[in-house]
C-alpha cells in the first residue's frame, strides 16, 4: 500500500508541466476532450506551442475559420501562441490552418507538431478542480530575463530566498547547456498550488507555479526540469522523437540533478535519491533498452484521442521506470568520462539526441543496461535525506 503511493506520488512529480504532443485539426477535436478531463479551463487562454520539424518557429499561424470573422494566432520567438478558449469557440468547432509567414503550411507534406504545456492530476478526484491564475492578483519582481510573482503576504526572507534560487536555477541550466536559457517566470502560492495554472505571462514567459509550503529543492527541481524540456526543445535539434524521450526525459533529469548539486554544494542529489528508492521498491526485468522502455512506455502510439492518453500516463506506472533508467543512463556517461557531455551538446545543435550521443558512449550502453549497474550508478550520485534543505 504504501509503495503504492510512494509510486503515485513520484508519477504525479513525473508528470507534472511535461508537454504532451497532441495533433488536431480542428478546434474542438483537442481541446473539448481536455476540458470534458478538467485538465483546462473552459474560459480563458492556454499556451501552445507549434512545433515545424520539431522546432518552435516565429511568425508561423494558426488561422481559426471561426465566424463573424477569423482568428489570427502569430507565434512569439518561442514558436508559441496564446490559444482562446471559451464557449463560443466550442460550439463553432472552427477548422484550423497552420501558415508560415510566406504561406500555408501542408500537414500532409511537413512535420508539424502541436504541443501544450498542461498540468493534470491523475487522481480522479481532482478531475476538474485546475483553475487558471491571475498574476495581476500577485507581486511581481523582474529578476535578470525572468519574472518571479508572489503573493503580497509572502515574508521577504522567502521571496530573497525565491530569487536567488531562480537566478541560481538559470545559471546552473546556463553553464550545463551552455547557453542562455530562455526566459520563465515562476509563481509562488502559499495555498492550492496543486490546482492553480497561468498562462503565459505579458511577454510571453511559461509561468510555472511553485508550493510555497513544500521543500523549494524539489520544486526548483522540477522547474528545471522543465525548463530543460524548452531548452531542448527551442535551441537544439531535437525532440518529438518518442523513441528518445527517456533520453530526453533523464537528460533533463540529470540537468536538474546538477543543478541541484551546485546549489548544495554537494557531490550527491537527492534527485538521484528519489529515483533510486522508486526503482529499487519496483519489480521491473533485469536489464532495459531505454528506446523499447519509450516505446512500451509511450502514450504516443495510442494517442488518437486525450483519453487514451491520459489513461496511458496515469495508469503505467511501470513508465517512471525510464525516468530512473535515463537518469542512470547520463549519471553513467559523466562518471566514464566527464569530456562526453560538452561533445555531445555540441553535436546537439545540428543533430537529433540519439544521433548526438556518438557511436560509443562511454558509460553503460542505452540499449543494455542492467538493473543493478543503473541502482549501483543512481546509488553512487544519491544524497542522503538528512541532507536535504
Ligand atoms: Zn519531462
Amino acid at each position: 500500500m504504501k509503495m503504492h503511493l510512494g509510486l503515485k506520488a513520484l508519477l504525479l512529480g513525473v508528470l507534472v508541466g511535461c508537454a504532451v504532443p497532441y495533433g488536431i485539426f480542428t478546434w474542438a477535436s483537442g481541446i473539448d476532450d481536455m476540458i470534458e478531463l478538467g485538465l483546462l479551463p473552459d474560459e480563458g487562454h492556454v499556451t501552445v506551442t507549434l512545433l515545424r520539424d520539431g522546432r518552435g518557429v516565429p511568425g508561423d499561424r494558426i488561422v481559426l475559420r471561426t465566424r463573424p470573422e477569423t482568428i489570427v494566432l502569430t507565434t512569439n520567438d518561442a514558436g508559441q501562441v496564446q490559444f482562446p478558449v471559451s464557449g463560443r469557440l466550442r460550439e463553432q468547432n472552427p477548422w484550423m490552418e497552420f501558415r508560415s509567414a510566406s504561406g500555408p503550411l501542408p500537414l500532409w507534406s511537413r512535420k508539424i507538431g502541436w504541443g501544450a504545456n498542461l498540468t493534470f492530476d491523475c487522481d480522479p478526484e481532482n478531475a476538474g478542480a485546475l483553475v487558471h491564475g491571475d498574476l495581476a492578483a500577485l507581486e511581481t519582481l523582474e529578476v535578470g530575463p525572468d519574472a518571479l510573482h508572489y503573493e503580497a503576504g509572502l515574508a521577504p526572507p522567502m521571496v530573497e530566498a525565491h530569487i536567488s534560487r531562480l537566478a541560481a536555477s538559470r545559471r546552473g541550466l546556463q553553464d550545463f547547456f551552455g547557453i542562455a536559457p530562455p526566459p520563465i517566470a515562476v509563481a509562488v502560492l502559499t495555498a492550492n498550488f496543486e490546482h492553480i495554472r497561468f498562462p503565459a505571462d505579458a511577454k510571453g514567459r511559461p509561468v510555472w507555479v511553485v508550493g510555497a509550503p513544500n521543500a523549494m529543492a524539489r520544486e526548483y527541481s522540477k522547474v528545471v526540469h522543465e525548463w530543460a524540456h524548452q531548452i531542448l526543445s527551442q535551441d537544439f535539434e531535437m525532440v518529438d522523437d518518442p523513441a528518445d524521450r527517456f533520453l530526453e526525459d533523464g537528460l533533463c533529469e540529470w540537468s536538474a540533478h546538477w543543478v541541484e548539486k551546485r546549489s548544495a554544494a554537494s557531490e550527491a542529489s537527492w534527485i538521484a535519491a528519489d529515483r533510486y528508492e522508486s526503482l529499487r521498491d519496483m519489480p521491473t526485468a533485469a536489464r532495459f533498452d531505454l528506446q523499447e522502455l519509450a516505446e512500451d512506455h509511450s502514450p504516443y502510439r495510442n494517442g488518437d484521442d486525450m483519453a487514451s492518453i491520459l489513461d496511458t500516463l496515469c495508469n503505467d506506472l511501470e513508465g517512471g521506470i525510464g525516468y530512473a533508467v535515463g537518469l542512470a543512463f547520463w549519471l553513467s556517461q559523466e562518471e566514464a568520462d566527464p569530456d562526453y557531455w560538452p561533445r555531445v551538446r555540441a553535436r546537439l545543435a545540428t543533430e537529433k539526441l540519439s544521433d548526438a550521443l556518438g557511436a560509443d558512449p562511454p558509460g553503460l550502453d542505452r540499449e543494455d543496461l542492467s538493473r543493478e549497474a543503473v541502482l549501483a550508478v543512481l546509488a553512487r550520485n544519491a544524497r542522503s535525506d538528512s541532507d536535504r534543505k
